[in-house]
């Protein structure tokens, strides 16, 4: 794969100074945030690019370096290659402080610690996270909610309880690094004395050796499962926020640490309601009698039916507002509330009787509005207008 420019991936030119730069993978990042874009694998890959690219850039060193030999001069520094958005957020977290602290970022997600557990010899490759989408009903976002979901995943093998060994038999340590996992070479330059550290190629980095491998797993040390796991869901969530259920992504190989799961949070569609914020909108229909003589209707809300009065002469437009009525805000106190549009039937299918009634109606002495009311019912309606617009 031939990778971009480091500079034409920030944007910047070669001659940009060290603030430029942080302000440009700043934007970026921003910008493809994956709590902004969920699910856009895109935005994630560009989030990751423009990451690996800051990592280079933001640092003098290897600034220098990459400027003089390009990705060569890379190899054989700690760099490395982004793989994992969480290893992003925990190499640079400072950078998002301002952005993101205080948020739901740090709250929802109650992953705490975003910091990878990292594999390190002896100890196994550390599982896959895993996504998982959980739709939700508005009934249950305004409630929170506990949720049962059923996840694929690789689970600890039980036969040899995830070391990979036959029962019986055991880990050695690697001849070739001796059990660290890594193998070092010092080479010398003109520009001076490098250290190339790769990972063990015989042991896969583990430091150690399976002689004979668990009949069971074949030595990887877990098998394929599905998990029946308890997911509890805050009140207030929408539509991209997701949980981060730490250690309860794949099982790590031959013992590990496990991965994390991260659910997704998506909300279903309502048949009565629109979600605006934490507040929700009902349009109401009511009949030309009930909005000009008032009345008492019911009207579904989040925790069943209930009663609003339209007072007499409602107009239609107006909004009721019914307080506390919303979604309760995510992390905070209080709630949002729920709006009621009133809209006017207006009916299509009539008898003869009605037709008579309505037209004798339409030549009564209030039911046609005057010049005066004309001109205000249409100065409402502009100013609504401009508001709704500004
Ligand atoms: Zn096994
Ligand atoms: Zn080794």
């Amino acid at each position: 794969m031939t990778k971009r420019d480091y500079y034409d991936i920030l944007g910047v030119a070669r001659s940009a100074s060290a603030d430029e730069i942080k302000k440009a993978y700043r934007q970026l990042a921003l910008k493809h945030h994956p709590d902004r874009n969920p699910g856009n694998k895109e935005s994630e890959e560009k989030f990751k690019e423009a990451a690996e690219a800051y990592e280079v850039l933001g640092d003098p060193e290897k600034r220098q370096r990459y400027d003089r030999f390009g990705y060569e001069g890379m190899r054989g520094t700690n760099f490395r290659e982004f793989t994992d958005i969480n290893d992003i957020f925990s190499t640079f977290g400072d950078i998002f402080g301002g952005a993101f602290g205080g948020s739901i970022f740090d709250e929802v997600f109650r992953g705490g610690q975003r910091g990878r557990r990292r594999s390190s010899a002896g100890q196994g490759t550390p599982g896959s996270d895993l996504r998982i989408k959980l739709s939700m009903t508005l009934e249950e976002i305004a409630e929170g909610v506990e949720k049962k979901i059923k996840v694929k995943r690789q689970k600890k093998c039980d036969l040899c309880s995830g070391s990979g060994a036959k029962p019986g038999s055991s880990r050695t340590t690697c001849p070739q690094c001796q059990g660290s996992g890594e193998i070092r070479q010092v080479s010398r330059s003109m520009f001076g004395q490098f250290v190339n550290i790769t990972t063990c190629a015989y042991c896969g980095g583990e430091g150690k050796i399976i002689k004979e491998p668990c009949t069971s797993c074949g030595g990887d040390g877990r098998t394929a499962g599905e998990s029946t796991i308890k997911v509890n869901v805050p009140a207030g969530v929408s539509q991209g926020n997701y949980l981060t259920l730490q250690g309860q992504g794949d099982a790590g190989r031959r013992g590990g640490p496990p991965g994390d799961l991260i659910v997704m949070i998506e909300e279903k569609p309502h048949e009565h309601f629109r979600r605006q914020g934490d507040d929700i909108i009902y349009d109401l229909l009511v009949s030309f009698p009930t909005a000009a003589l008032g009345g008492e209707v019911e009207i579904p809300t989040l925790t069943g039916k209930a009663k609003l009065v339209v007072e007499a002469g409602t107009p239609p437009g107006r909004m009721l507002r019914m307080r506390d009525r919303g979604i309760p805000h995510l992390n905070s106190h209080g709630r949002g509330d729920q709006l009621v549009h009133i809209n006017i039937w207006v009916p299509t299918k009539l008898n003869s009787e009605e037709r008579e009634l309505l037209k004798k109606l339409s030549s009564a002495e209030h039911i046609n509005p005057n010049e005066e009311e004309r001109k205000s019912t249409s100065k409402k309606f502009f100013e609504r207008m401009r508001d709704a617009f500004s």
